[in-house]
């Protein structure tokens, strides 16, 4: 930049931020914020793999799409995942408002914004069962590591008015389909109760006091934790708090009768409908919503020991409470979500072939003035026929743009001339061999398709 240019720079930053004094440029080189990424246009076929995907089996068990926006009341999240969970005491990225009320949060997770649309705009008088799904980035303020970002993306399933245990099934059986149709082979459910609400108060007491007797043994932070979220103790990573966790009451041995026939129902139908499952008595799932039924999917095959880092593919569970908790009618619910970058770390482990060409097969060559109008037109052409191609449009000689095509390893160059234009033909350039033949535009489309082997339209 020149010296004038860079102090007209620098003035315009020394003025935003005299406008707004919170606003600070560090000077350096920017970079992706801690935690996030860029998704840059090699992955982008496994998002859009992924998501393709996702969305056609959601959509194909007839669940319904719905958008929240990207920021909510903090308020939402307190009163839906708890005042003392780790996304709410820990993971919450605040916003600045400038009315400083109501407190905006980027949106940690997908559920809670659901239930709040939900309730807004009336859902419950549609027939029921109420299938909702949805998938987008969310925001936790964690700390980066290996499969745990800062913004990550998310789709899932919600469904409202059912408190039957086969619908419990039915979201596990669909994110099974889900990730058997991505090619995954190497997943199981962990499962698991927590009973009613009532069964978890008393549990928390009983989980309390063995806590209590072993108290010296167990983490900094899972001291803290007795005090403020008991369950969470139990599904601590650390060595020396799962030694004390393996001779805990179990959830699962003191919920009523009600709740222990429930997960029955839910078991034997996961059985007939033959979804990898294993029983996790220690998983509570960080989330206060939950009731009965929970689950996490693993990336291990069943049978197989944990790894202990191992970091879940998808998670979901029966929030029966919540529509109530947050104002609405008592509306039973459940609901489940992957992590699409997990997924799509599963899809790289296991080696799945996308079988998607993601490179053009063709390139589109002109020459002279008129023709670069006459190639835009044929550019358009190959677009609406789903061709890819490649192109330079602004380069003027042939012999730079045959050499681009080449390194492109295209398997065609369509060459649009003055002549050409003028006759309504294109030249057809084997770009292995170098033979031309001469087409009529209007048969271009089918002849590309017939020398590509796809499929005429
Ligand atoms: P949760 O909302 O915590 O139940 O998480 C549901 C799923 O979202 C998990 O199984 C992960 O696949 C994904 N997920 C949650 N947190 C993160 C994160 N920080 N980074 C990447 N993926 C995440």
């Amino acid at each position: 930049m020149p010296t004038s240019s860079k102090k007209k720079a620098a003035a315009q930053t020394f003025r935003a931020q005299q406008k707004s004094p919170h606003i600070r440029s560090s000077g350096t080189t920017p970079s992706a914020p801690r935690g996030m990424h860029d998704i840059l246009p090699p992955d982008q076929k496994y998002w859009e793999y992924v998501l393709e995907i996702a969305m056609q089996v959601m959509r194909g068990w007839d669940f319904q799409r719905l958008d929240t926006p990207m920021i909510e009341e903090a308020g939402l999240f307190i009163r839906s995942v708890g005042a003392e969970s780790d996304i709410v005491t820990k993971e919450l990225f605040e916003l600045k408002s400038r009315g400083g009320s109501p407190a905006y949060v980027l949106r940690a997770e997908g559920t809670a914004p659901i239930v709040r649309a939900f309730i807004e705009h009336g859902l419950r008088s549609w027939p029921k069962p109420i299938k909702l799904c949805y998938a987008g980035p969310f925001f936790r303020y964690d700390r980066p590591q290996a499969g745990r970002y800062r913004q990550f993306h998310q789709f899932g399933m919600e469904v409202f008015g059912s408190a039957a245990p086969v619908t419990d099934a039915q979201l596990m059986y669909v994110q099974h389909v889900l990730l058997r149709q991505l090619g995954l082979e190497e997943y199981v459910f962990l499962l698991n109760t927590l009973g009613d609400q009532a069964d978890r108060t008393a549990y928390i007491r009983a989980l309390k006091e063995h806590y209590r007797r072993h108290v010296r043994k167990l983490c900094r932070d899972c001291k803290a934790r007795l005090k403020t979220n008991p369950l969470r103790v139990l599904d601590c990573k650390e060595e020396k708090c799962q030694q004390v966790a393996y001779t805990a009451p179990r959830l699962l041995d003191t919920v009523s009768d009600e709740a222990q026939a429930h997960f029955t129902q839910v078991r034997t139908l996961l059985d007939e409908l033959k979804v990898p499952y294993e029983i996790a008595p220690g998983l509570v799932r960080g989330l206060d919503y939950y009731v009965r039924t929970v689950w996490e999917v693993v990336p291990r095959r069943p049978g197989d020991p944990p790894t202990g880092s191992q970091t879940s593919l998808g998670a979901g569970g029966r929030y029966d409470h919540l529509v109530k908790a947050l104002g609405g009618k008592d509306v039973p619910a459940a609901g489940g979500a992957f992590g699409i970058e997990r997924l799509i770390d599963a899809i790289r482990r296991e080696g799945i072939d996308l079988q998607l060409t993601d490179t053009p097969s063709v390139f589109v060559a002109q020459l002279g003035a008129q023709a670069k109008v006459g190639a835009l037109r044929v550019m358009r052409l190959l677009q609406e026929a789903q061709i890819r191609f490649a192109e330079s449009i602004d380069r003027d000689g042939i012999q730079p743009q045959l050499k681009l095509a080449e390194r492109l390893n295209v398997a065609w160059v369509v060459v649009v001339g003055q002549k050409e234009v003028i006759d309504g033909t294109v030249i057809l350039r084997n770009a292995e061999s170098g033979m031309q033949e001469v087409v009529r535009q209007e048969d271009l489309v089918t002849e590309l398709r017939r020398r590509l082997n796809v499929p005429q339209g």
